[in-house]
């Protein structure tokens, strides 16, 4: 995927849209959410704002109270799976292995991650 990918062909923005089908998590009128198709984790769950941003410094900048409810989603799909603990990984940059340019959060749960640092 291109990083000069914009909303029009963006593939989370489709996913958003029902255009392409994803399993959904959770959405409210900020966030839609749903289970990554390549699981890392027992529980691995996309974070995505409804809005297209690139990236999540975009995000920040912009809209640091989106940031925050994404991070309070992210929590309370971890206080549903796991304990109350996740990993929150944002990829950002083609070379950190970002391939979606859409901002979104992996929320990693489900089960005890601590053997398996990043
Ligand atoms: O951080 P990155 O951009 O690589 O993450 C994109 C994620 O989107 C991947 O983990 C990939 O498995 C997931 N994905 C998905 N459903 C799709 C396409 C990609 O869950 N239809």
């Amino acid at each position: 995927m291109s990083e000069d990918q914009g909303s029009d062909t963006c593939l989370f923005c489709k996913i958003i849209d029902g255009q392409v089908p994803s399993s959904k998590v959770f959405e409210d009128e900020a966030v839609y959410a749903f289970n990554d198709i390549e699981p890392k984790a027992k529980v691995h769950v996309l974070v995505v704002p409804k809005h297209h941003y690139r990236n999540v410094d975009e995000v920040a900048k912009a809209d640091p109270e989106l940031l925050a409810h994404m991070v309070d989603v992210s929590q309370k799909i971890a206080d549903e799976a796991y304990l109350g603990q996740f990993r929150l990984v944002f990829n950002t940059g083609e070379q950190a292995g970002q391939t979606v340019f859409h901002a979104h959060a992996h929320v990693l749960t489900g089960e005890d991650l601590s053997a398996s640092h990043t």
